[in-house]
């Protein structure tokens, strides 16, 4: 097993199975968790970890606003897997109040609002999910925008308290499309209609030719803001 300093000092690193080897090696595999937005970089990481014999548990947050092509391809994930795929759903008296106080569609209001929707549909369930382990795997990647430049492999996430292991942290979006066309990994179907990134229903929208990749994530935000707290900013140097 590589020493996760190999992933350090090599910034050209693109081997994400290794990472995730280090990481079932370093963490109890029931103690590490992959976190599933059914993304194209989430179905990669899927991919690679069924084929590794230590299995990582996988959940999904599944928001109460998610589109029916995001549930169609978790389907497709766990009969093409054989995995049995954890969902965690918004508290339900949270989302009673957040949808009594502001109406169904408060996120269109202010950035507060915003952030207040994915704190109860969102950041809430990911902590308590997250209460199970020591470690979690992302598909984050740096050229992903502007609030995800510096990612490293392996980060100490101080919000929630673990460590956030970041296999894909150096692949391009050509570079996930590659694998996923090669081992014929099922993918959402809203990708094929412009959609670079899949959130929420109300949320996401395809994006236009040269657009960033995250541009139709609350477009109606700018780009600073654009975060649904799952991800802050990490702290960087505490070793793993
Ligand atoms: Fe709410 Fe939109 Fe955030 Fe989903 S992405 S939790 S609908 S604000």
């Amino acid at each position: 097993m590589k020493n996760i300093n190999a992933f350090k000092s090599n910034p050209e690193s693109r081997d994400a199975r290794a990472i995730l080897e280090w990481a079932l090696g370093k963490f109890t595999p029931k103690r590490l968790l992959l976190a599933s937005s059914f993304s194209i970089e989430d179905q990669v990481l899927t991919h690679l970890l069924s084929g590794l014999e230590a299995k990582a548990r996988v959940f999904t947050l599944d928001t109460g606003r998610l589109f029916e092509e995001t549930h169609a391809v978790m389907r497709a994930t766990m009969e093409r897997y054989e995995l049995a795929i954890e969902v965690y759903a918004p508290f339900e008296t949270d989302v009673e109040a957040l949808v009594s106080d502001g109406g169904p569609d408060l996120f269109y209001e202010s950035v507060e609002k915003r952030k207040k929707c994915c704190e109860v549909r969102k950041v809430r369930p990911l902590k308590f999910a997250l209460s199970s382990a020591d470690a979690w795997i992302c598909g984050l990647r740096r050229e992903q925008s502007q609030t995800r430049t510096e990612l490293e492999a392996v980060e100490w996430d101080e919000g929630n308290g673990l460590f956030k292991i970041n296999p894909l942290f150096n692949w391009t979006e050509k570079d996930v499309w590659q694998f996923i066309r090669e081992n014929n990994v099922p993918y959402n179907k809203l990708y094929d209609e412009g959609f670079r990134s899949v959130g929420c229903a109300p949320c996401t929208r395809a994006v236009r030719e040269g657009e960033d990749v995250r541009a139709g994530r609350w477009w109606w935000e700018s780009p600073e803001h654009k975060e649904c707290g799952l991800h802050k900013s990490p702290v960087k140097g505490k070793g793993a």
